[in-house]
């Protein structure tokens, strides 16, 4: 007997008992259809204990397009990408953009990881409400790199966003954002961003480089490719780590099972592909939790290596048992 024959024999039985009761179901039936449509949700906020820390991601937005090819697989066949997707239950021909910033709360600081994408299009500080959080809270702003989704929310009105934070972001990526040569050519629309977002606020940030403390327990390692200067976070508090990864891998599986595939995004392809083989290869070999900025929200999971490639395998009540 197959699957097919056991389920349907459990529907029909339940169709049987259904019909039983008629009254109540057109009851049910009526007042179900006075509920409006409220069209698709999720959540906006999730936070998990780490050691003394709370980490709270936080969706600041999301966007449907064409794609991933030829975004992602840039250097491949618009084929071989959806067929990708299809063998991921994900559709061929469409995916969807999410912006993920992270609030780290270390019990003495309250730190947030970029800022989205600002103006009309970002939420965060909408979000931030919903998870109990003022702007004027935050106590430090950290900018894993300088793309617009980053340091859109920066901003607001001409003013800061967080008029209390300091700042710290990548020595190496604000020498190539802010330099004068920037202003033409292909960088010029995130280089002119930089100067209106960033630059009013240098003179209140720290640059780092590699292997460097941004407070105790969060340290920023180099993970540069996607950008020239793009830093990732990693934390640890009473024995438990995670790393911020930023846009280190930003699809959960073009990226990610096909880490050398081209990204248009990436500034250098193949530096990017040998970063995220490095950073999956030091988060998969100590099962370490990341949270990636585009990774489907919550944005929390893990690198998985059964099978030989990488996955993504998203993460569930391993924070709160
Ligand atoms: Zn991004």
């Amino acid at each position: 007997m197959s699957h097919f024959s056991l389920s349907r024999r459990a529907v029909l039985a339940g169709a049987a008992t259904t019909l039983a009761a008629p009254a109540i179901l057109s009851q049910a039936v009526s007042v179900r259809a006075e509920a409006p449509l409220t069209g698709a949700s999720s959540g906006s906020f999730n936070r998990i204990k780490l050691g003394d820390f709370e980490v709270t991601t936080l969706l600041d937005g999301h966007r449907a397009s064409d794609g991933p090819h030829p975004i992602f697989g840039q250097n491949q066949e618009a084929d071989a990408v959806a067929a990708l997707m299809e063998e991921n239950f994900l559709p061929p021909n469409r995916t969807e953009f999410v912006f993920t910033p992270v609030v780290v709360n270390t019990g003495s600081e309250l730190v947030l990881f970029d800022t989205g994408l600002g103006g009309d299009a970002g939420s965060l500080t909408q979000q931030l409400a919903a998870a109990g959080y003022s702007p004027e809270q935050i106590d430090i702003v950290v900018i894993t790199h300088m793309h617009p989704d980053h340091i859109g929310g920066l901003m607001t009105g001409g003013n800061p966003t967080f008029p209390n934070a300091r700042y710290v972001t990548g020595q190496s990526e604000y020498d190539f954002w802010s330099g004068e040569d920037k202003l033409t050519g292909p960088t010029e629309r995130v280089a002119k961003l930089v100067q209106s977002n960033v630059t009013p606020l240098a003179d209140k940030m720290t640059f780092i480089g590699d292997d460097t403390d941004v407070v105790t327990g969060i340290t920023g390692i180099d993970t540069a490719g996607h950008t020239p200067g793009h830093m990732s976070f990693h934390l640890e508090s009473a024995g438990q780590r995670l790393l911020i990864w930023g846009d280190v891998a930003n699809h959960f599986v073009a990226s990610i099972q096909r880490p050398d595939w081209h990204v248009r995004f990436d500034m250098d392809k193949e530096k990017a592909a040998a970063t995220r083989k490095r950073v999956f290869d030091m988060v998969s070999a100590d099962k370490i939790p990341v949270t990636g900025y585009h990774m489907p929200f919550p944005a929390i999971g893990y690198i998985d290596t059964r099978g030989g490639g990488y996955s993504w395998l998203p993460a569930t009540y391993q924070f709160s048992v």
